[in-house]
């Protein structure tokens, strides 16, 4: 091993299922683009449940990215967490890094949520994020660009928790429509802890009741598995029995980037309404993501070019 080779440091992603991840392209390609490629290496670690503790605690690696099913299981494991990562309750990066005593602690974040507001935001205000990271987040923040408008969210899961949390973030209001009625109300309890002056409501995902709010939404979300690959032909608008016009000029989401053009996306453009579809949101989480684990900026044009830098 040379010795540019011994100081590489593992980040990893670990889960369960990790083979269509696609974070060790994004991720790898970057540091070859700003030229860490000798400092970090991006892999994936498929984890049984039972393994993750003494992975978490004994695995050789710098860095951790976590997916399902590890979000919420790996929070005991840490030393630290996040203030919005703990809101959240689900951790998607791991940060190792020294305390007070020059002891390693592995510190939790999340930055799935980032995935979601940066795309909206960069629509909403018609502008761009730029890598004044911290300072722009703040003020992204407290300019509450989405008091008074209200959003509409299929799905009641991970995805659906980080993106619910991200427009609330920002002052808007949250309507669930989610297939299984329990789930939604739980996601809304949750969430009403968080954001408890936050209007909250839930309604069934078919009827008269979500035609109304659909009229009115700005953001309308799928956060669904409907519309990816074997669901090709699915959207959580087919289900939707009543007829219903939007003349908010609403943004479609849709957390599904494979393919990167859904039904749901499809019917938005019938709409002639604007898009964000989910590569967007995975880029973004990306981006936050790399500049916790490696503490350099990159261009975000690299992180774009990564995505279609091969046939995923
Ligand atoms: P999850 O935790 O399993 O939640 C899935 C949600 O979709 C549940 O609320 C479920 O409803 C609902 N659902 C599932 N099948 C349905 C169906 N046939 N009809 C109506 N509703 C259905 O999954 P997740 O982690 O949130 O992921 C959801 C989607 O988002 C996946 O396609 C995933 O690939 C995508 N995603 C994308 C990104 C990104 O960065 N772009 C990140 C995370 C996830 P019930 O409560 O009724 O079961």
């Amino acid at each position: 091993m040379s010795n540019n080779m011994s100081k590489i440091k593992f980040n990893i992603i670990i889960g369960n299922p990790v083979k269509q991840s696609l974070s060790p392209l994004i991720h790898n390609f970057v540091y070859q683009k700003i030229g860490i490629e000798n400092q970090f290496k991006f892999i994936k670690k498929l984890l049984e449940i039972e393994d993750l503790e003494d992975f978490v605690k004994n695995g050789d690696f710098q860095n951790l990215t976590v997916t399902i099913p590890f979000k919420e299981k790996i929070i005991p494991l840490l030393d630290k967490i996040d203030p919005v990562a703990d809101e959240i309750q689900a951790v998607n990066t791991v940060v190792k890094t020294k305390n007070h005593n020059n002891q390693n602690i592995l510190v939790g974040y999340n930055t799935d949520w980032l995935g979601g507001l940066i795309p909206i935001y960069q629509k909403i205000c018609n502008k761009k994020f730029d890598f004044n990271f911290n300072s722009n987040l703040e003020k992204i923040i407290e300019s509450q660009f989405l008091k008074d408008q209200k959003t509409v969210l299929f799905g009641a899961g991970g995805a659906g928790r980080a993106l619910g949390y991200a427009v609330l973030k920002v002052g808007s209001q949250l309507v669930i429509a989610n297939r299984t009625l329990s789930k939604s109300q739980k996601l809304k309890e949750e969430l009403k802890l968080i954001f408890p002056k936050a209007s909250i409501t839930v309604v069934d995902n078919q009827g008269q009741l979500l035609a109304n709010e659909l009229e009115q939404a700005k953001i309308i979300i799928n956060s669904t598995p409907l519309g990816m690959l074997k669901l090709q032909d699915m959207s959580p608008l087919d289900v939707v029995t009543k007829k219903w016009e939007n003349s908010n000029q609403p943004i479609f989401f849709d957390a599904v980037y494979k393919p990167l053009e859904t039904k749901f996306l499809k019917q938005a453009k019938d709409k002639n309404a604007e898009i964000i579809n989910g590569l967007e949101m995975l880029m973004w989480q990306a981006v936050f993501q790399f500049q916790l684990q490696t503490k350099q900026y990159a261009d975000i044009g690299f992180f774009q070019q990564s995505l279609f830098s091969s046939d995923f």
